[in-house]
């Protein structure tokens, strides 16, 4: 395995490291191998040439190895959850949970693993007897984002391993670490040598460029901007690679006036808040029926304005800081165009000075339609609400209209109280998931992905799994007996 970590692994062969910073203190926590364009092609070779003896492995060796894994990480997670805290900032209960749900990603995967098969059938004619084979792709590149830094790795690891893929890994710059302790647990866990390739880098444009354009690499599976996965999608033109893209979300959270409120509440809170807000998966636009406005503002106002903020690792906090620098100065210029646009602020909206990237849980109300926020992930912990009008049908179409007047289309919510018109705005709504009175969508067993530009490919269910594997079939003409 090229692992580039520390001393006591492969350096970089530049011998090159960059830092990498705890968000709530501003502090460098450690620094990790720079690795560049051939770093990158050593990892890939290595990849390519493990390809084949663990192509022959067994299924159930291979689902083997990811229930250790799986194990592994369960039995680890307070040092998970303290590392992700630590590089990422999300307080560590949300870490824990987050341990709990990307280690499902390898016990689903090694379920699955066993569970591949292929297809047996004459044609209608009687003539041929086809036999439809599920084999690995081959070689892949796997990139995530930082945002969740171990479950969006073992949902691309996990049913590339299942698969009997090799693959090269390139983790976010921002938060490597819970990715090479991942890649430590699935060495524990008896994964061979050369099948996980992880390349750490601060400049992913030199590392991904070389292995895109490599012709080694058979696939590619990436998390992240829509800007980055239209970058990559032409480069795996050029040798017409298999891609799968998990990209940029607008999540538009529809509360009707018939939603019970509570439940609703419950439900943006976690949309919007998990994470700090920055996750794809995140309530962007917020669209509230005039008529329940002021009770929900209010009640939303409520429960933001009394989380605490602090450092992810201490005792009660709820909401941590922000991964960078950028990350706020990109929020805060957001709040100020919607606030210059004419939106009420009723709670936040202030940077606190001193150290660490934090910014408020912020509301505001009377969001207009062309604030920048609208059309941009705002990717923090601001709840920008926006009211609609009418009765019926036409209060459901006229949301309905503007929820989906976005290129993006991962993921939506809808409240209401009707049944009727859950299953009416939910199959209306152009994304790839609909949360129906709840704020999470996310699981192992279910079919992730959005439509539109928020990308191509599923991760997770038993689709996670096809993404790696190929199919063909032979044909053999039956000789018949006179
Ligand atoms: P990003 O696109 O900047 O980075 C994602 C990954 O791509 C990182 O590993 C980064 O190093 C790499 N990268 C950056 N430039 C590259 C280049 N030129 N060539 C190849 N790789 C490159 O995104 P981010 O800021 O890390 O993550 C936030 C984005 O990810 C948001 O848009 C969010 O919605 C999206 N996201 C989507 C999902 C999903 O499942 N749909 C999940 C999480 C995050």
């Amino acid at each position: 395995m090229t692992l580039l970590v520390d001393t006591t692994w492969a350096p970089a062969s530049s011998k090159r490291r960059f830092d990498v910073e705890n968000p709530a203190t501003g502090e460098v926590i450690t620094s990790v191998p720079d690795g560049n364009a051939d770093d990158a092609l050593e990892a890939l070779r290595r990849a390519a040439a493990a390809q084949s003896d663990w192509a022959a492995t067994s299924p159930r060796s291979r689902s083997e190895i990811l229930y250790r894994a799986y194990e592994l990480i369960t039995a680890r997670a307070d040092e998970f959850a303290t590392l992700m805290t630590t590089e990422m900032g999300k307080p560590y209960p949300e870490a824990r949970g987050e341990v709990a749900y990307g280690a499902e990603f390898f016990r689903w995967f090694a379920e699955e693993a066993v569970r591949i098969g292929g297809d047996h059938f004459l044609t209608p004619d009687g003539n041929n007897r086809v036999v439809v084979r599920h084999r690995p792709v081959g070689p892949c590149i796997l990139i995530t984002p930082w945002n969740f830094p171990l479950a969006m790795g073992t949902r691309k690891i996990g049913p590339a391993i299942a698969a009997g893929c090799t693959m090269v890994f390139k983790p976010a710059e921002l938060t490597p670490l819970t990715s090479l302790l991942l890649a430590d647990v699935l060495r524990e866990a008896g994964l061979p040598d050369g099948v996980l390739n992880v390349v750490t880098t601060s400049d992913p444009g030199d590392v991904v460029g070389a292995w895109m354009s490599s012709g080694l690499a058979r696939k590619v599976s990436f998390t992240g901007s829509t800007a980055v996965g239209k970058l990559l999608l032409r480069q795996a033109a050029d040798t017409v690679m298999r891609t799968s893209m998990e990209l940029g979300g607008n999540a538009p959270f529809i509360v009707c006036d018939d939603a019970d409120l509570d439940t609703a509440l419950d439900a943006v809170m976690v949309a919007k808040m998990r994470n700090m807000g920055q996750a794809c998966t995140a309530a962007n636009r917020i669209f509230v029926h005039r008529d329940v406005m002021d009770e929900f503002a209010r009640g939303l106002t409520q429960r933001m304005s009394t989380l605490t903020v602090g450092n992810g690792m201490s005792e009660g906090t709820q909401v941590g800081p922000l991964v960078e620098r950028k990350a706020v100065d990109k929020v805060e210029e957001l709040v100020d165009d919607a606030v210059r646009r004419g939106a009420s602020l009723q709670c936040g909206g202030t940077r606190p000075d001193g150290p660490g990237h934090f910014y408020p849980p912020t509301v505001l109300t009377d969001v207009h339609p062309e604030s920048a926020l609208m059309s941009t992930e705002i990717f923090g912990p601001v709840a920008a609400l926006i009211p609609f009008d009418g009765s019926g049908i036409e209060a459901d179409d006229t949301v309905v209209a503007a929820a989906n007047s976005t290129p993006a289309g991962l993921v939506g919510y809808v409240c209401s109280r009707d049944a009727e018109r859950l299953d009416a705005i939910s199959s209306s709504l152009a994304v790839g998931m609909v949360g129906v009175n709840t704020g999470l969508v996310s699981n192992p067993a279910a079919p992730f992905g959005g439509i539109k530009e928020s990308g191509l490919g599923r991760e997770g269910g038993r689709l996670g799994i096809e993404e790696f594997l190929d199919v063909t079939y032979t044909s053999t003409p039956i000789r018949r007996r006179r």
